[in-house]
């Protein structure tokens, strides 16, 4: 999987696709910039991912990487320019809005798990059903159980270990069937071999369809993805094909 054909073009403008024109985008990024007082956190970004498509994003700290991954999962709102996700303009809606498209669109996956401390793993993945539409505990346990966790079902999350606690939060990002997987540095706080597991799953949920974004430090975990586009000083420095289509 080496990194070849690196597109440094001058357009400012990057197409993230295997050439199949046949293929709907599920994210068009135009012109994006936020704006804190005289900080540009992003500045002019431009991205079209295709449905179906695997995404990493690197960048050094304060590069804007998460300002991004939060405009792009329904958590913020440019400053100026838009975002149209699955064929929808979300640039200028409400925070109610836009909670509403997050829990039908988008599975979300953090560094720090953002479990709820005194609820089971079942609990926990079931909160996200309960936000979504209906509790239903046997395809909760079901969610857990593609993760491997199916005997973890009642633990709490300090009962688990951190390789776990993500697994959990994986089942949870998947309640809904998400058509998109946001990952803000998944595998940051893991060893190598929970990485490992992580990184199967998501190449799991790859192959059955989902449009993978992930934020990473790490070059291994980065290489997972079909594309890698690098962020500096919160401008798209290049785009770096990682040739696995
Ligand atoms: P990264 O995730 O790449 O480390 P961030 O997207 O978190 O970078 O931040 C990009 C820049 O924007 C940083 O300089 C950060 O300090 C700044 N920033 C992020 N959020 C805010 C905010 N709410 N208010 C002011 N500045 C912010
Ligand atoms: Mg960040």
């Amino acid at each position: 999987m080496a990194i070849m054909n690196i597109d440094n073009n001058n357009t400012n403008h990057h197409n993230i696709n295997n050439n199949n024109t046949n293929k709907t985008h599920i994210l068009e990024v135009k012109d994006v910039s936020k704006i804190y007082g005289s900080l540009h956190a992003l500045s002019d970004v431009n991205l079209t991912v295709e449905e179906g498509r695997w995404l990493s994003i690197m960048g050094p700290s304060g590069s804007g990487k998460t300002t991004l991954m939060n405009i792009i999962g329904c958590m913020d709102t440019p400053t100026c320019g838009s975002v149209h996700l699955d064929g929808q303009d979300i640039t200028r809606l409400s925070l109610s809005e836009l909670t509403k498209i997050r829990r039908d669109k988008i599975g979300l996956i953090f560094q720090q798990f953002h479990l709820v401390p005194y609820l089971t793993a079942l609990e926990n993945v079931m909160v996200a059903q309960y936000y979504h539409s209906m509790v239903d505990e046997k395809e909760a346990l079901q969610a857990l159980d593609r993760v491997g966790l199916a005997a973890r079902a009642k633990h709490l999350p300090r009962q688990l270990s951190g390789g776990e606690q993500q697994r959990v939060c994986i089942a949870r990002a998947l309640i809904n069937y998400p058509k998109l997987i946001l990952a803000d540095e998944p595998t940051g706080n893991l060893d190598e071999a929970n990485e490992e597991m992580i990184m199967k799953l998501l190449h799991q949920l790859h192959e059955e369809g989902s449009t993978i974004i992930v934020v990473t430090h790490s070059p291994e975990v980065s290489q997972h993805a079909q594309t890698t586009v690098v962020l500096e000083y919160g401008k798209v420095a290049r785009v770096v094909n990682n040739h696995i289509d």
